[in-house]
C-alpha cells in the first residue's frame, strides 16, 4: 500500500467511524461559541437596555425571526414589571399579564433549565394559560437570571419562517439570553441609580455631571449652552388642599410634561422636593428662553383629575434661566446659584413665568434689588 492509498484507508475509517461528523460538529459549536464570546463583549459595553435589547435583535435576525418575543422583567426599583416586545423583531405594542411572570418564576425556580412552553404547561396545568398567552404561540420560555436570582423571564414565539428551533438554536438563544440577563440586570441597576423613583427624571447627581460635562464641551467648542431651574407655585399649599398623594401625582405629570419637552441631547432632573432642572444643550438666549416658555405653559396646561369633586386640578411654575458660555470660568454650582437667583426673581415679580439670568450692571441691579 502506497502513502496516498494508506491516508485514503485512514479517511475513510474516520469517515465510517462518524468522527468527521462529529469534528465538523465541534468545529461548528466552537464557531458559534465564538461568536457568543464576542457578542457577549459587545453587550457589556451597553449602559441602557433597550441598545442591549437592539443588539440582541439583530444577532437573532443573523440566524431566524421569532414571530412573537417578550421580555418580562422585575427591575430592581420603580413601579413593577417591565415588558419589550417584538413581533417579527420589531418593537410591537403587546402587553403580557405579569401574572404570568409569577408563574414562570416559580418553575424556574424550582427547575432552571429552559424548556418548552408544552412542557411548561403540562407541568403546570394547562389551564394556568388564558386565551390570551396562548395567542402569542409561545415555543420556548428562558429563564433570566441575574445576582439575587431570577428576575425576568424570555417568551419565544415560532419561528416566522421554518420548523420548529432546532437543539443548536434553541442553545444559542439561552446563551445569548444568559449574558443578556446579567447585562440587563446591570443596565437596570445603574438606571435605578441615577434616576429619581418617583418621576423617572435624572437625580441631582447626574444632572451636575452632565452640566460639568457641558461646561466643558463650551469651553472647548467656544460654543453655548442653557440650564433651567424651576419650582411649583404654591405647592405647599397644592399639598394642604388636596393632599400629598395628589400632590405626587401633580409631580409625575410635570415630569411627564419635561420629558416630552426635551431632546434628546438634553437631560431633565429632579433638583429635590418640587424643584426640577433642565440641561438645554447647544442653545442661545432666545432658545433657552423659548424652551423655557415651552415648559411652563404645557405645565399650566395639565390637567390631574380629582375623583372627590369631580374636577380637575392645576398647577403652575416659575423658571429661572442661565446661559452656559465657554468662557471657561463657569462652575456648575455657579451657574445653579445663579439660575436660582433668576427663579428668585420669577417668584417674586408674580409667580408663573420665566426669568433670565443678567450679568452686566442692568442685570446685576435688577437681581440685587430682590435681596
Ligand atoms: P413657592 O411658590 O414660593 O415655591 O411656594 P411653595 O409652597 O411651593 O414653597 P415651599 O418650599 O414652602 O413648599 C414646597 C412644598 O413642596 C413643601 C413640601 O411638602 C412639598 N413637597 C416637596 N417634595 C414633595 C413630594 O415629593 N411630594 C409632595 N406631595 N410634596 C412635596
Ligand atoms: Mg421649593
Ligand atoms: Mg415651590
Amino acid at each position: 500500500m502506497n502513502i496516498s492509498q494508506d491516508v485514503l484507508a485512514q479517511f475513510n475509517h474516520l469517515e465510517k467511524s462518524g468522527a468527521l461528523d462529529q469534528l465538523g460538529e465541534l468545529r461548528r459549536e466552537n464557531r458559534e461559541l465564538e461568536r457568543i464570546i464576542t457578542d457577549a463583549a459587545m453587550l457589556v459595553s451597553y449602559t441602557d437596555v433597550n441598545s442591549m435589547l437592539d443588539f440582541i435583535i439583530s444577532k437573532l435576525l443573523d440566524h431566524f425571526i421569532p414571530q412573537f418575543l417578550g421580555f418580562i422583567v422585575l427591575p430592581p426599583r420603580g413601579r413593577g414589571i417591565r415588558q419589550f416586545c417584538f413581533r417579527n423583531l420589531k418593537p410591537s405594542d403587546d402587553v403580557i399579564d405579569p401574572l404570568y411572570y409569577e408563574i414562570f418564576r416559580e418553575r424556574f425556580n424550582k427547575n432552571p433549565m429552559y424548556a418548552r412552553f408544552e412542557e411548561i404547561a403540562e407541568e403546570l396545568g394547562p389551564d394556568l394559560f388564558g386565551k390570551d398567552f396562548h395567542n402569542l404561540q409561545p415555543e420556548r420560555i428562558f429563564p433570566m437570571f441575574g445576582i439575587g436570582g431570577l428576575y425576568g423571564i424570555v417568551i419565544m414565539g415560532k419561528k416566522l419562517i421554518g420548523d420548529s428551533y432546532s437543539e443548536l438554536e434553541e442553545k444559542y438563544v439561552d446563551r445569548m439570553i444568559r449574558f443578556l440577563s446579567v447585562s440587563i440586570q446591570n443596565g437596570l441597576h445603574y438606571e435605578s441609580s441615577i434616576t429619581d423613583p418617583k418621576t423617572g427624571l435624572f437625580t441631582h447627581d447626574f444632572f451636575v455631571r452632565r452640566l460639568d460635562e457641558a461646561i466643558a464641551h463650551t469651553y472647548r467648542r467656544n460654543s453655548t449652552a442653557g440650564v433651567l431651574l424651576m419650582d411649583v407655585d404654591h405647592f405647599k399649599r397644592f399639598n394642604d388642599n388636596w393632599g400629598h398623594v395628589m400632590g405626587d401625582e401633580a409631580l409625575i405629570a410635570l415630569a411627564g410634561v419635561l420629558q416630552k419637552s426635551i431632546r434628546g441631547e438634553d437631560c431633565a432632573a429632579r433638583f429635590g422636593g418640587e424643584e426640577f432642572s433642565v440641561l438645554v444643550a447647544e442653545c442661545n438666549e432666545s432658545k433657552l428662553m423659548k424652551v423655557a416658555e415651552r415648559i411652563r405653559i404645557a405645565v399650566s396646561e395639565i390637567r390631574i383629575p380629582y375623583p372627590p369633586t369631580g374636577t380637575d386640578l392645576t398647577l403652575t411654575i416659575s423658571i429661572g434661566a442661565r446661559m452656559v458660555r465657554g468662557c471657561g470660568k463657569q462652575t456648575s454650582l455657579m451657574l445653579l446659584g445663579d439660575a436660582d437667583k433668576a427663579l428668585y426673581r420669577a417668584k417674586s415679580n408674580g409667580r408663573n413665568q420665566s426669568q433670565l439670568y443678567t450679568t452686566g450692571l442692568l442685570g446685576m441691579a435688577k437681581v440685587l434689588r430682590q435681596h
